[in-house]
């Protein structure tokens, strides 16, 4: 048993962490000799692998790019996704050079919308051997927001309205399609009757993947610690971030 310290780190005072008020470091568990196994590992199903094409905003040949299933506290949150069973490590060269082109692209559409200031990707991994990455929108002037907690903030922030949720995605997934593969999110339709009725419209089918996978990036469920299963620490892979 290793003892925690007693008091919280610094970064428990810095404006960016979302919480205060009386803070206790949770003790560690012991190591476990065996993790347990991922999302597509061994005889545990590969949500990834199961999803069909229309499940997803965008999908290449190798490449398949989804959203969460509602809109969330920031204004864009999404995934990408190889179409191979492949940890990140084990990319072949065709689908590494891929993965940087792929990350460019989408880092450049998501910064593109209005009020994004940055994007943040992420490879986390802890959930799904399936290799994903993640890319969050950081609001343009919510200086609080910069660098590691961003994805707290995503499930904290009140959910940006259907509406625009929708756009965003229509507008990523074109400019995704200017380079190839095929667009599925489609923009919302245009209510010509009153206002209030703007964004009351029923969800479509694409950008949905089923109740598996929540909203936000902490809801994700492929990142999260089954009851049963030791923790897996997200924050482990993710240092402070300026
Ligand atoms: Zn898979």
């Amino acid at each position: 048993m290793h003892d925690t310290p007693a008091s919280p780190p610094d970064f428990t005072s810095w404006s960016s962490f979302p919480f205060e008020g009386d803070l206790r470091v949770k003790q560690l568990d012991d190591p476990v000799p065996v993790e347990p196994l991922r999302k597509g590992e061994g005889h545990r199903e590969c949500t990834a692998c199961a999803a069909p094409d229309d499940a997803y905003i965008w999908v290449g040949e190798r490449w398949r790019v989804r959203a969460m299933d509602r809109p969330t506290g920031l204004p864009m949150v999404l995934i990408l996704e190889s179409r191979s069973h492949l940890d990140l490590g084990d990319l072949p060269n065709l689908l590494a050079a891929e993965l940087g082109v792929m990350t460019v692209r989408l880092e450049k559409a998501i910064r593109s919308l209005d009020g994004v200031a940055r994007v943040h990707v992420n490879r986390w991994g802890d959930g799904s051997a399936h290799l994903h990455m993640w890319f969050l929108a950081r609001p343009y002037g919510r200086l609080q927001l910069r660098g590691t907690f961003l994805s707290l903030w995503d499930s904290i922030l009140p959910p940006i309205s259907e509406q625009q949720w929708r756009e965003n995605l229509a507008m990523v997934a074109a400019w995704l399609a200017e380079f190839g593969g095929r667009p599925l999110a489609e923009p919302p339709r245009i209510q010509w009757q009153a206002p209030s009725s703007i964004g009351a419209q029923t969800p479509g089918s694409s950008a949905n993947l089923g109740e598996e996978d929540a909203g936000g990036v902490i809801e994700a469920a492929e990142e999260i610690p089954e009851p049963d299963d030791a923790d897996p620490d997200r924050a482990a892979g993710a240092p402070e971030r300026g």
